[in-house]
């Protein structure tokens, strides 16, 4: 297996996406992905080489005398002002980034969006902002972006959206060893371009909090136990991740940690038109139901489940410790 030379270059961002992935739950990543085939050309926090070096690579890369595996993009892609692009600008070249993203995009086998704002702008696309921020491929949910939405890669792929804010570590080395090994194709990206392997799950699944979920029992206030989709705006049921049965730092989620799932690895979920920890109703009915559920059954089983509540169950969803415990009953089989 030959080397995967692979480039991250950073672009409207936050630099999240890369301190996300320093925190890669392998006992040494830096030797996961070299054992892997996988060998960085450059990345700007990672790497030694800077100024005139990193501008010959870039160059290199460039003219073939270098070639250029992976593209990676952290951050969004910023157009502005009206189109120059001048908003940011490659250090030390005087040429704005998205030229420099654009032609090396145009030599690269695989084009990666690392992160929700280099697959759709993200936060630094959010309404009202100035800089004419777009994804890679996308700008929010429509096709388009920086690149276009014919843009194929060297190989034959669209831009691969490994969205998230931040994008999880393991999502990022799981593709990147994908395309090291010639295993990620087409069909293993959802409509969205998002890797099948974390994206075909709900952030729901594997969440602590479904016991109380079931019987719609419900978080009141931050430190409750209980299910936060009623009230404290939790979008697990509809967000595409697999954030709770992968966990981050080994252990972590957002509503293991008592958040709401806020939807980060869907385009727009920085601009939701209401507060991030409250859920917005229609005659006190959540708006955002689960993906695969319509509303009337919602609705009916909602009241089904509520009326069947366990005590323990209602009591400890809006307490920020168990109350009630299980009750011990015969442990024999039965
Ligand atoms: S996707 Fe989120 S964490 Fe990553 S660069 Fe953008 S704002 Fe930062
Ligand atoms: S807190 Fe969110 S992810 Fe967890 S069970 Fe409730 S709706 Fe699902």
């Amino acid at each position: 297996m030959g080397s995967l030379h692979v480039l991250w270059l950073q672009s409207g961002g936050c630099g999240g996406c890369s301190m996300s992935l320093l925190n890669a739950d392998t006992p040494d990543w830096a030797a996961t992905l070299r054992t892997s085939g996988i060998e960085w050309l450059w990345h700007p926090s990672l790497s030694l080489a800077s100024g005139e070096a990193v501008l010959q690579m870039l160059e290199d890369c460039l003219s073939g005398a270098q070639p250029l595996d992976v593209l990676c993009i952290e951050g969004a892609l910023l157009r502005g002002p009206q189109g120059s692009g001048r908003f940011h600008l490659l250090a030390g070249t005087g040429v704005p980034m998205i030229s420099w993203v654009r032609r090396l995009a145009g030599v690269a086998r695989y084009v990666v969006a690392v992160g929700s704002c280099a697959a759709w702008g993200g936060v630094s696309g959010a309404r009202n902002h100035a800089t004419e921020a777009c994804g890679l491929q996308f700008e929010d949910d429509q096709p388009g972006g920086l690149l276009g939405a014919a843009f194929r890669s060297g190989a034959g792929l669209p831009v691969i959206n490994v969205a998230g804010c931040p994008t999880h570590p393991g999502w990022v080395i799981d593709s990147l060893m994908a395309l090291a090994d010639g295993s990620l194709s087409a069909d293993d990206l959802d409509s969205l371009q998002r890797p099948r392997f974390y994206a075909d799950q709900l952030v729901h699944h594997g969440c602590t909090r479904n016991e109380f979920y079931e019987f719609k029992a419900s978080a009141e206030q931050p430190s409750d136990l209980g299910c936060m989709m009623e009230h404290m705006g939790c979008k697990g049921t509809q967000a595409h991740a697999d954030c709770n049965t992968r966990l981050w730092n080994g252990e972590g989620s957002c509503t293991r940690g008592g958040y709401a799932c806020i939807s980060c690895t869907e385009p727009g979920f920085q601009d939701p038109g209401h507060a991030f920890d409250a859920t917005p109703k229609v005659a006190g009915i959540p708006i955002g139901l689960p993906t695969d559920m319509p509303k009337a059954w919602f609705v009916a089983l909602a009241s089904l489940s509520k009326s069947a509540t366990p005590r323990r169950v209602k009591t400890n969803a809006t307490a920020d410790h168990i109350v009630v415990p299980p009750v011990a009953r015969k442990t024999r089989l039965k």
